[in-house]
C-alpha cells in the first residue's frame, strides 16, 4: 500500500474544503486535499449559488469573477403567501457558477503547493490512542490504497458526511442528523422566455402549501437565466419534492423556457445549530458536516467558508504550540460560535418556529407587520429577534385577531436570546462539552414543548 505523511489532510473540496485549502495554501504546511469527484466537478453540486458579498469580504477570500460570477446581487424580495405583500430587502451578492469558483480556489492552492487528488475517497480513518492520524484513502485514477498519516485530518464531506461517521461513538463529531433539521432541496437552472424584469433581485416566496417547512425560490443568474428551486423540511412523510417542484413550477416561474433546462438535481440542506464541537483528538469538521449552514435561508456557502476560516486558525494555532488534540484546536469551535454559531443556534429555534405557521398566519404577520422588515433582518444577520415594549403594545392591538400568534412570537424572542446567552459561555475546556451540551439540548425541548402548548 503507497503511503505518505502530510501536516494536514483535507477530505472533500466543496466550497468548505476548497477554501481552507486555498488558506493553507499560504502556509508553509504540508497538506494533502482529495475529493472522490474529478477535477471539473470539484464544487459541482445543486445548490442555489447566492452568496452573500460580506462574507468574501468578511474572510478575505477573493471575489468570484469573470464566469464564475453569473450576476451580481442587489437585494431580495419576500413574497407573502398570498403574494400580497412584498419585502425588499437590500444587500449586495453573488450568484456564482460554483464549479468554477471552487475549481479556482483548487487550483490557486495547488499553484501554491498544496498537493491535489482528484478521484480520491477516504475509506476509513486511522485511529491510533484514541485520536485520528489520518485515513486510508482509494486512488481511482491509479487503483491503489493509500495509506496517508496527517496530524490534523479534516472531514469537509458535505452532508454526507462519510468520513466523521466512520469514526468511534466517543467521538463527540459524530453527532448525527434528526430528519426533520434538514430540508429535501431541488433546483433547475433554465433559460427563460423573455428577459427577466429586475434580475438583480433574488425572490423568495414564502408558501406552506407549495413547500412545506421551506420556500420556493427565484434567483436570476443575468438577464435570462435563472436558477429555481425549493426546499421542503424532512421527516415529515409529505409527498416528493418533485411532486411540488412541478406542480408549482408554472407559478412561481412562469417564464422559463421547460425545454432549456441546463442543469437539474436536487440534495439534502442540515437546518440546525452546528455540530456541538467542530474540532476533536487530531479532527476537524468543516462546512455541511459540521451543520454550518443557516438554518432559516439554508444558505451554506458563506458559512462554510467560515468554518474553513476558523478551522484554518485554529491549524495553525496547533502547529505553533505542537498540540493537535481537542484542547489544541478548540479556538476553532471558540471562532465560529463568535462569527456565525451563536446565530445559527438562535435561528435553530426561529426556523421551527416558522415552519410551525399557517400560510394564514404567515399573510397576516407580514402584512400587518406583526413582524417586520427590520426584525427579520435583525434576526437573519444577528440571531437577535427586537420587540421593543412601544411597539409591542402597538401590536396587541394590532394583533387583537390572532393574540396567539403574538404570545408566541414573544416566546421565541425570549428562548432565541437565552440560546445565545448558552452559547456566549460555551466551555473553554473539551471535558465541559457535554455538560453545556445537555443544557442546550434541555432548552431545545423545552422550547419545542412551549410551541406545541
Ligand atoms: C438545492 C440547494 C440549494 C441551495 N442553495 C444555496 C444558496 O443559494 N446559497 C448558499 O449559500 N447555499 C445553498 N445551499 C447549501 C450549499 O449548497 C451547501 O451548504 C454548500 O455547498 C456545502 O458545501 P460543502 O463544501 O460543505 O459540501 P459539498 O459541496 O457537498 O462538498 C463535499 C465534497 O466532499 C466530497 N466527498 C464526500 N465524501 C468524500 C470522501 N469520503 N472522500 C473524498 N471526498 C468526499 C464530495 O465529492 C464533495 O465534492 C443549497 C443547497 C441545496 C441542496
Amino acid at each position: 500500500m503507497k503511503k505518505g505523511d502530510y501536516d494536514v489532510l483535507i477530505i472533500g473540496l466543496g466550497i468548505a474544503g476548497a477554501s481552507l485549502a486555498w488558506k493553507l495554501s499560504q502556509t508553509n504546511l504540508k497538506v494533502l486535499a482529495i475529493d472522490s469527484k474529478p477535477w471539473n466537478r470539484f464544487g459541482d453540486k445543486p445548490c442555489g449559488d447566492a452568496i452573500s458579498k460580506e462574507h468574501f469580504d468578511n474572510l478575505g477570500m477573493p471575489y468570484p469573477q469573470g464566469k464564475e460570477l453569473e450576476e451580481k446581487v442587489e437585494g431580495i424580495k419576500l413574497y407573502s403567501p398570498d403574494m400580497k405583500t412584498v419585502w425588499t430587502v437590500k444587500g449586495e451578492g453573488f450568484e456564482i457558477d460554483s464549479p468554477n469558483y471552487v475549481q479556482r480556489l483548487v487550483r490557486e492552492a495547488k499553484d501554491r503547493g498544496v498537493e491535489v487528488l482528484d478521484l480520491t475517497t477516504a475509506m476509513k480513518p486511522i485511529l491510533s490512542n484514541n485520536k485520528v492520524e489520518g485515513a486510508v484513502l482509494f486512488n481511482r485514477r491509479t487503483n491503489e490504497m493509500m495509506e496517508i498519516k496527517a496530524k490534523i485530518t479534516v472531514d469537509a464531506t458535505g452532508y454526507s458526511m462519510s468520513f466523521r461517521s466512520k469514526l468511534p461513538f466517543e467521538f463527540p463529531v459524530t453527532e448525527s442528523l434528526d430528519d426533520r433539521d434538514a430540508d429535501v432541496a431541488y433546483r433547475e437552472v433554465l433559460y427563460t422566455k423573455d428577459d427577466i424584469e429586475d434580475y438583480p433581485y433574488l425572490k423568495i416566496f414564502i408558501t406552506q402549501k407549495a413547500s412545506p417547512g421551506g420556500y420556493w425560490w427565484y434567483f436570476p443568474k443575468g438577464p435570462n437565466k435563472v436558477n429555481v428551486g425549493l426546499g421542503i423540511q424532512g421527516g415529515m412523510g409529505y409527498p416528493s419534492i418533485h411532486e411540488f417542484y412541478t406542480k408549482y413550477l408554472n407559478y412561481y416561474a412562469p417564464d422559463v423556457d421547460k425545454e432549456r433546462i441546463i442543469v437539474k438535481g436536487g440534495a439534502l440542506v442540515p437546518t440546525r445549530r452546528p455540530l456541538a464541537t467542530i474540532v476533536w483528538d487530531g479532527i476537524a469538521v468543516i462546512g455541511d458536516s459540521a451543520f454550518t449552514v443557516n438554518p432559516v435561508h439554508g444558505g451554506g456557502k458563506g458559512s462554510a467558508m467560515i468554518s474553513a476560516y476558523c478551522v484554518g486558525k485554529a491549524i495553525l494555532n496547533a502547529f505553533e504550540n505542537n498540540d493537535f488534540s481537542a484542547k489544541g484546536l478548540w479556538s476553532a469551535n471558540e471562532c465560529y460560535i463568535e462569527r456565525y454559531g451563536a446565530k445559527q443556534a438562535s435561528l435553530d429555534l426561529f426556523r421551527r418556529f416558522l415552519q410551525r405557521l399557517s400560510d394564514d398566519e404567515i399573510n397576516y404577520g407580514m402584512n400587518r407587520r406583526v413582524i417586520r422588515e427590520e426584525d427579520l433582518l435583525e434576526a437573519s444577520s444577528s440571531g437577535d429577534l427586537q420587540l421593543s415594549t412601544a411597539e409591542k403594545a402597538m401590536r396587541v392591538i394590532m394583533a387583537l385577531g390572532k393574540p396567539s400568534l403574538l404570545f408566541k412570537l414573544k416566546t421565541v424572542a425570549e428562548y432565541m436570546k437565552k440560546i445565545k446567552e448558552v452559547y456566549r459561555h460555551f466551555p473553554s475546556d473539551p471535558k465541559d462539552l457535554m455538560r453545556w451540551k445537555s443544557n442546550v439540548d434541555a432548552i431545545i425541548l423545552d422550547f419545542n414543548n412551549a410551541l406545541e402548548k
